[in-house]
Order: C-alpha cells, then structure tokens, then sequence
C-alpha cells in the first residue's frame, strides 16, 4: 500500500494510490500554467478542453472584475438580471434558428440532464409520455446519474450500474459501416417510441476523439424529424470554435431541438452552461397548471459574474482574429499531423477542426491498458498537459498555441511514443 496523500482533497478522474503526485498551478497565462515550483507548463488540452481563448484573457478577467463588484450571484427564479439577459438574447443570434428558448445551469453534465429532463417533460406534458432514449455507442454526456446512464458503460461507471436507467444504444458510425448506425436509429426510432436521440455531433470526446462526417449527422436529424424524436445535440465539447465553425451542427446543416454547450461558454473562466430548445418544448411546460412547471434549478443558475464572462467570450467571437485563429490552429495541426502520418509507431491519425488525435500502437494488449498512465507521466515529465485516453493522444490547445508550442508538444509526443513502444 503507498502512503496516503497529504492533502485531504479527494481529486476526479484520480486514482491516489497510483498518481505519484499532483502539480501544483499558480498561474495561467495564454496557452501556459505556471507551477508552484517555477516550471512553465504548456496546456495542449486547454484544461479539459474549456480554456479557448487561453488562460486569463484579459477581455474576459475585466468583465468578471466588474461584474464582480455589481452583482455576485440572486436567485434566479422570479428574479433575472442583465447579464443573463443579454447574453441570452445574443446566443439566440449565433445558433441556428429553431432554437429560441434558453436554460441556464452550471456544469456539461447539468446541461445533459436539463436536456433529458426537457425532452421526457415535453411527451409528459403534452399526454404522450415516452421515456426511452436512443444513445450512440461510446459516448460520454458527463457523470450525473442520467448523464451516465445515457453514456458509454465501463469500469467509470460499473459500480452504478444498477443506478442507470436502460437506454437503447446504436452502434457508432465506423467509416465504411455508416449504414448500419442509420439502419439501427430509423429501427429504434420506429420501433421503441423514443422521446430523443441524444449524439455528439461530429466528434466523440471522451470515448476516444473518434470522428464521423457531416453527412451521418446530417441523415440522423432526418430520421429524428420523420419519427418526431428530439435530436439532443451535446455541444459541450465541440461548441466554440473546436471543429473548425462555431458549432458543429452548422458544418451538416442541422438544427438540433435541443443543443447543449458550456466548457468553451465563458471561454473557460467560469462554469457556467446553456440548454437551448425548441419554442414548443417551452410551450409544452407554458400553462397554468403549476405541474407542468419546469422543475429543475441549481442554486447557482445563471450566476451573473459567470454570464459577464460569458458575454465577454461572445465578444471575442465578435472579433474576426478569433475566427482567424482557428482556422490557423487547424492548419498547424494539419501540418503536424502529416508528418506523423508516416511514422508506423501511430495509426487512426485523424482532425476535425483544431481537434487533433492519434493513436499510439501497441501488440501486446496488457501493455496497452498501460499506456494511458505511463504517457500522461512522461508528458508532465516533459511539461506538457496532455491527457492521453488510454493510446489515444490528443491535441486540443487554446487558440492562442503558437506554431513553436505545437513543435514542442508533437516532439515530445514522438519522443515519448519513441521511450515507450
Ligand atoms: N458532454 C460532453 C461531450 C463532454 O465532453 C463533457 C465533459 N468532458 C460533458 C458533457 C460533461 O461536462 P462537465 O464535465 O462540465 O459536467
């Protein structure tokens, strides 16, 4: 047994027995943490993919300093403030359309739920209740009860299992095999009366950054809006720049009927999340009878100093340099990319925006399950903030990486693929 950790902070996603030790950040500054010990390290992954514009922009620290000393938090039921408002009537200009509703909470997982809660509410309200919903294999929706239960199964979840509640899950659109994950959604949309098919659109996160066409998504919204089933489109991760547009959805042309985005909302200052839906999804919870009401609220929904830096990311995708921007992390992760392209030590060398992954290989299987801790080590070794899932390395820097830091975090990635296969 190793010695217990001093710290009484019991950290996520962390087994203490095994992780020799937690860094110490003091500072944040663009694409850079800075260590309590003086080290400068680059954040490839801006920080569980939150930070976009980099750490501490100043646009965005200035709005919440001054939201700040107005206005630090009210209870937003009864009560709303400008902020929210604002920011709310600014998001409706930048997505599609069809969505003209917007509910605040704190958190990825929270948004997922309030998005569960809304589609199972709709059917409820309107006398047709469904409860199933249509999944895609390895996905990840965050790991609340209901955001699990609608996410890929494994060792994360397996104690509560039992907790979850059954879902029907298709399979993920292989290239080649698109037809099969078409084939499986029109059946359980015909067959299990679903009340939404929830999907990250372009690109699964968590479940290994495995990337699928436009025109999949596409042809899923078609069969969603023949069967009336609600495309939930989790924008958590590819929201904000990540896939190359705004927001996924834009590059197949839907309109989910509801969407979900927060990690890139507030730029990555602070939490904060957004549901988007349709106008009768609202509408199916508008009446005067009180048990129709909307029952969801955490105490923090809305919080006004988090909206600021909200607004204030807004602003920045105002500004054409940020689009610039994007594009050219795209490009330089392209470049990079092609030059290990050629190396037999990756395979599954793929991009979708400024999202970069690759897959390190190795025969023997016992190894492999190794190999996510032991890069995740060698690349703090070598002061770089790279979260490997499992031999899937992947790049997601803030749009402010420079073509220089990009050097260092693909050097050191074959270095270390070098040290360790
Ligand atoms: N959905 C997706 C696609 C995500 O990538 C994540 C977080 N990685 C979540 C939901 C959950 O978000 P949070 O961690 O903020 O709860």
């Amino acid at each position: 047994m190793t010695t217990k950790p001093k710290s009484p902070i019991w950290h996520p996603f962390t087994q203490h027995a095994l992780q020799e030790k937690i860094t110490k950040i003091v500072r944040g500054d663009g694409a850079y943490l800075h260590t309590a010990d003086g080290r400068r390290i680059i954040d490839a992954i801006s920080s569980w993919w939150v930070v976009t514009h980099g750490h501490c922009h100043p646009h965005i620290v200035s709005a919440i300093q001054e939201q700040a000393g107005k206005l630090n938090q009210i209870i937003f039921a009864g009560y709303t403030h400008e902020p929210a408002e604002e920011l709310a009537a600014q998001l409706l200009k930048l997505v599609p359309d069809g969505l003209e509703h917007v509910f605040f909470s704190d958190s990825g997982s929270a948004s997922e739920e309030v998005a569960l809660k809304m589609a199972v509410g709709y059917w409820h309200n309107i006398g047709k209740p469904r409860r199933c919903i249509v999944v895609m294999q390895h996905s990840y929706h965050g790991d609340t009860i209901g955001a699990m239960s609608v996410g890929a199964r494994g060792v994360f979840n397996a104690p509560y299992a039992p907790l979850l509640f059954d879902v029907t899950s298709i399979p993920f659109p292989v290239s080649g095999r698109e037809q099969a994950t078409l084939d499986a959604l029109e059946s359980a949309c015909q067959n299990d009366m679903p009340a939404a098919f929830i999907v990250e659109p372009l690109i699964l996160g968590a479940g290994g950054m495995l990337m699928y066409p436009a025109w999949v998504l596409r042809e899923m919204k078609r069969i969603c809006e023949a069967s009336d089933v609600f495309f939930i489109a989790d924008e958590v991760m590819t929201g904000w720049g990540r896939t190359g547009s705004l927001f996924a959805c834009e590059q197949a042309d839907v309109i989910p009927d509801i969407a979900c985005y927060s990690k890139g909302l507030t730029g990555g200052a602070l939490p904060l999340a957004v549901t988007l839906c349709r106008a009768d999804i609202f509408d199916a919870h508008y009446s005067t009878d009180r048990t129709r009401t909307f029952f969801h609220s955490s105490s923090y929904t809305a919080n006004p100093v988090a909206c600021a830096a909200a607004k204030a990311n807004l602003d920045l995708w105002h500004d054409p340099e940020t689009h610039q921007r994007v594009a050219s992390v795209g490009t330089m992760q392209e470049e990079a990319l092609e030059v290990l392209r050629a190396d037999p030590r990756f395979e599954n060398v793929r991009r979708t925006g400024t999202i970069a992954a690759l897959d390190l290989k190795a025969s023997d299987e016992g190894y492999l399950a190794e190999l996510g801790p032991k890069l995740q080590a060698s690349f703090k070794q070598r002061n770089l903030l790279l979260r490997p899932l499992g031999n899937t390395i992947y790049v997601m820097p803030p749009y402010c990486v420079t073509a220089a830091d990009l050097d260092q975090i693909y050097g050191s990635i074959t270095d270390a693929a070098a040290a360790l296969t």
